[in-house]
């Protein structure tokens, strides 16, 4: 238990501790639950950050990776090559949408993208064509280091890095009923700045406080790519693996894009992986008898055997038990308590998509600064439930095995929020 008078070097993500907020010091997890050294308990309600599946420490992947640190701990991934990621590669190409045939493995959701941009300007460049313009989608979010947060949207959590960071071109969110503005401002853009590619988050924006827009507008904005011959890149890091209904999002809307990114949930959580699956035009532009062609890119731990072998037992996890009929179970359960806070005043604006539902809480300015977030997060901490908000946005994205009288407890929190907190 770190309390705030104690003192500890560790300098954590995304936290403010001038607040002396209580930080739980958390000793085991199993399935949705997390066990805090104290013998208190929590219901992970948001899948540690949207990177567990099917739940904590899942026995399958636990297994593989022990029988894996025992015979291949680490390999340099240039020019050597070891079983895990050879068979995940080839499992990644079977499941992922049509004409993925190529599998370019890093080790975080933020590298998964960095990678997807230097593909498309090493395509670009090695077809003569130098293009190195960027559209995003408004309100977008793919990561935190400089590349990927000049990608995503300009906000008090980028501010001081504003400098560095590159310009784009944003394409208006389509919100329900704005989906034209969306596909003309896409279509022009396209036409008039010669961009080298175009990246979104499939269905769902997830950081951007779970934004919602449909399969066919999705559809229409890569076929307005595919027109222009500008490439499509969809970052998948967080609605891939079941997350939205469907293994991939992109399947919603029967789309292909040109460059794939995963990573979160890709070894079900369990350890850090990423992969970034490319079409053979991209691959293929980069291949070549000159080294001056080749795809400049590696990180140290780049296709680690142990995270391999984790996710090709979540892999297997997913050919060999019933995962979508979870999934469905789980959605269903979500339609339900949502349903009940029907007539909730201060619940606004309630959604589902897939696995996760998300509502808003009426107060505060809506941004992610506003001082509701962090009441919130302690009102649901003191009550047994690691239920983050983002600003206002209470949102639930829980690991697949959550059972019904966990929800309903993280419901009837909510429930008790909306009552209680003003
Ligand atoms: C989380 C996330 C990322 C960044 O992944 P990290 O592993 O945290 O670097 C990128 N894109 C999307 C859509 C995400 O949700």
């Amino acid at each position: 238990m770190t309390s705030p008078g104690q003192k500890s070097p560790v300098w954590h993500a995304f936290t403010q501790h001038g607040l002396g907020e209580e930080i739980p010091l958390i000793a085991r997890a199993s399935g949705a639950t997390l066990h805090g050294a104290d013998g208190r308990r929590w219901i992970d309600c948001i899948s540690s950050w949207w990177v567990i599946t099917h739940g904590h420490c899942e026995p399958r992947i636990q297994a593989a990776i022990r029988d894996q640190t025992d015979r291949l701990d680490q390999l340099i991934f240039a020019g050597w090559t070891h079983e895990p990621a050879e068979t995940l590669a080839r499992g990644l190409v079977a499941i992922a949408p049509a004409g993925l045939d190529h599998v370019f493995f890093s080790d975080s959701g933020s590298t998964s993208v960095e990678v997807a941009l230097k593909m498309a300007l090493g395509y670009w460049l090695n077809r003569g064509e130098p293009r190195h313009r960027i559209l995003v989608l408004e309100h977008g979010y793919h990561g935190d280091t400089i590349g990927t947060m000049s990608v995503g949207e300009r906000g008090v959590y980028n501010r001081a890095y504003q400098p560095l960071l590159f310009d784009v071109g944003t394409i208006p969110f389509p919100a329900a009923g704005q989906e034209q503005a969306n596909l003309d401002a896409l279509d022009a853009a396209c036409r008039n700045e010669r961009p080298a590619a175009f990246i979104v988050e499939p269905l769902v924006l997830g950081a951007g406080g779970m934004l919602v827009y449909g399969a066919e507008t999705l559809a229409r904005m890569r076929a307005i790519c595919a027109r222009h011959g500008v490439l499509f890149i969809a970052d998948e890091v967080m609605t891939g693996w079941g997350r939205t209904g469907t293994l991939f999002a992109c399947e919603q809307a029967g789309i292909s894009p040109d460059i794939l990114c995963l990573s979160k949930g890709l070894t079900g959580g369990a350890l850090p992986l990423a992969a970034t699956l490319a079409t053979p035009a991209i691959f293929d532009a980069h291949l070549s008898d000159d080294r001056a062609r080749m795809f400049f890119h590696s990180s140290s731990y780049t296709a680690n055997p142990v995270a391999c072998a984790a996710a090709n037992a979540n892999l297997a996890i997913w050919r060999e038990e019933p995962v979508m009929d979870r999934i469905s179970c789980l959605a269903a359960m979500q339609d339900e308590r949502l349903a009940a806070l029907d007539g909730r005043g201060r619940i606004r604006a309630r959604r589902r998509i897939g696995t996760i539902a998300a509502m808003e809480f009426v107060e505060g300015k809506g941004d992610y600064l506003s001082a509701l977030g962090p009441r919130l997060n302690a009102f649901f901490r003191d009550r047994g439930l690691l239920l983050r908000p983002m600003g206002n946005t209470v949102y639930l994205l829980p690991p697949y095995c959550i059972s019904a009288a966990e929800l309903d407890q993280a419901y009837a929190a909510i429930e008790e929020a909306a009552e209680a907190i003003g």
